[in-house]
């Protein structure tokens, strides 16, 4: 596309584990398959344009939260931005998908950037509900109490349905997962990256048409696989599933780095 011809669109590979498909597809015992292990990654995403401007895409998980809760870890945002040429201080935004302790660990290390996420999803875990077992699970107050002072220190912007971010880069509600999940679409050199985020942890949610097993909404997250398949169907446009091992496999890697996704530069295979 003209205009972002130099564009950057990269997913860093921070941490795995090992998990099962009935832990990861709700109410797997529907499909009457066996269970089996499957692996699931963990990514942060950049965006890094030709000027300079660098929006990073979720922070990933403290490696403390990552320890106590199972997860192998490899880096964390601000150690891994350098070797990219990024200076963590250049981060201008962040944008917070969702609110799950997987994608807002890390916060601290952008004291000066905005953070953009949606109204709905701020409001959910700064409210009541956030509070029952099967929402609090899946957060860490810490974080959530590093959001709410972001919002104190009108840092936090809050955004509903869509937001043009900057030119080229949408932000997109869908809810589903979340109450406020955002996917993100990014126009780039010869085509848009759509960072799908957890609103498709695995490529098989919507290209099988099933539900992940963490939800806050499952009619949203069915709409939500309807949006992506119906994006994914557009002339160059190309899905990022937000935890999928395959995601190495459909795109190339960038440079000579091992953990980092060239997000432009779609393989072909399936
Ligand atoms: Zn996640």
């Amino acid at each position: 596309m003209a205009g972002y011809g130099t564009r950057e669109v990269l997913a860093v590979r921070f941490g795995d584990r090992v998990t099962t498909r009935a832990e990861s597809f709700l109410n797997y015992h529907l499909y009457g398959e066996p269970d089996e292990n499957i692996g699931i990654d963990y990514y942060f995403w950049v965006i890094r344009d030709g000027d300079g401007t660098v929006t990073l895409v979720d922070t990933g998980f403290a490696p403390a939260a990552g320890d106590r809760r199972g997860r192998n870890w490899h880096t964390t945002p601000a150690d891994a931005l350098p070797a990219l040429g990024i200076d963590p201080g250049q981060v201008g935004t962040v944008v917070v998908t969702h609110a799950h302790w997987d994608h807002t660990g890390n916060l601290h290390q952008f004291p000066d950037a905005r953070i953009v996420m949606s109204q709905a999803e701020y409001d959910f875990w700064t409210g009541p509900l956030a509070r029952r077992a099967h929402f609090a699970a899946h957060a860490e107050p810490a974080e959530l109490a590093r959001l709410a002072a972001a919002h104190r220190e009108g840092r936090l912007a809050l955004i509903a349905d869509q937001h043009t971010l900057a030119p080229g880069i949408e932000l997109v509600e869908v809810g589903g997962h979340t109450p406020g999940e955002l996917i993100v679409t990014v126009a780039a050199a010869g085509g848009t990256v759509v960072l799908a985020s957890d609103a498709l942890h695995f490529y098989e949610e919507a290209e099988r048409d099933r539900p992940f097993a963490i939800l806050a909404d499952l009619p949203g997250m069915y709409r939500a696989y309807d949006l992506l398949a119906d994006l994914a169907a557009e002339p160059r446009t190309w899905l990022v599933a937000g935890h999928d091992p395959a995601v190495r496999d459909r795109f190339a890697p960038y440079r000579d780095q091992a953990a980092v996704t060239d997000l432009t530069r779609p393989t072909g295979s399936p």
